[in-house]
Order: C-alpha cells, then structure tokens, then sequence
C-alpha cells in the first residue's frame, strides 16, 4: 500500500516540469541542470538562478540523500489523508547536486523515528497506473 492515499490528486505539471515527471514514470529521478554553469535545481524553472541561462539538461540523482528537513502531521488538510495520520513530509537534500532538495516522505520512519541529517535511499510507489512518485526509506 502507498504511503499516501491514492485518492489525493497526481501531479499536473507545468511544461517545465513535464520532463521531470516523464522520468519518473520510468522511475528515474532526476534533476533540472543547467547546461551552462552545472548548477542543478528544483522545481523546474526556465532560467538557471545562478547564471541566467536558458539552457538546461536532467541529471540523475544519487540513490541516497539526507533529510534537510522535515515536519510530522497531524491534523489532515485533506479528507484523504485522515486513514494515514500521523504522516512525515520531508525535504529531502543530495549534497552532490549542489545541495539540490525535493519534498517528499520517508515512508518507514514513524513520527519520533525523524531526523535532520539522516540517511535515506530513493524508493518509488506507484500513485496511480503509471504515475510514480520518489519517496524514500532510511539507509
Ligand atoms: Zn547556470
């Protein structure tokens, strides 16, 4: 069973973040570049932060990352979620993409199983046929 429910909405993406998306439906995880300087960012945007170019690329991400930050809910803001409180949202960080961050779940880390700094490995849970969503498990 998914971390979330199946009933919450899939993802709609904006032409800049169809590439992203299309990746993950083949369960790769990757990350806007810019073809310019190398710096990798997130959301998907049309112009690099750091150099103003409009060029860019999709690297692969690391199978691990860290937990940048995270927060633990317990009030639902969303009818669907009621079955699976408490939840952990986490922001999760790749230090070798720049420090490159993605907001996702730690689906085996209970609420006071949380921390700043820890490890965890890429997993992917299939939302919907074909919708794949990055999530995580501590390493
Ligand atoms: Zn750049």
């Amino acid at each position: 069973m998914p971390y979330m429910p199946t009933e919450l909405p899939a993802p709609n993406p904006t032409m800049d973040e169809r590439p992203f998306w299309e990746n993950c439906a083949k369960q790769r995880l990757t990350f806007q570049r810019c073809a310019d300087c190398g710096h990798y960012r997130h959301p998907p945007t049309p112009v690099c932060g750091k150099c103003r170019s409009t060029r860019c690329e999709w690297g692969d991400a690391p199978e691990m990352g860290e937990v940048f930050t995270y927060t633990v809910v317990h009030h639902p803001s969303h009818e669907a979620v009621k079955p699976v409180l408490p939840y952990n949202i986490a922001v999760v960080a790749f230090p070798e993409l720049n420090g490159v961050r993605l907001v996702s779940n730690v689906i085996d880390a209970g609420p006071d199983d949380m921390r700043v700094g820890m490890k965890v490995r890429l997993v992917w849970e299939e939302h919907t046929a074909g919708v794949f969503l990055p999530r995580f498990r501590r390493a």
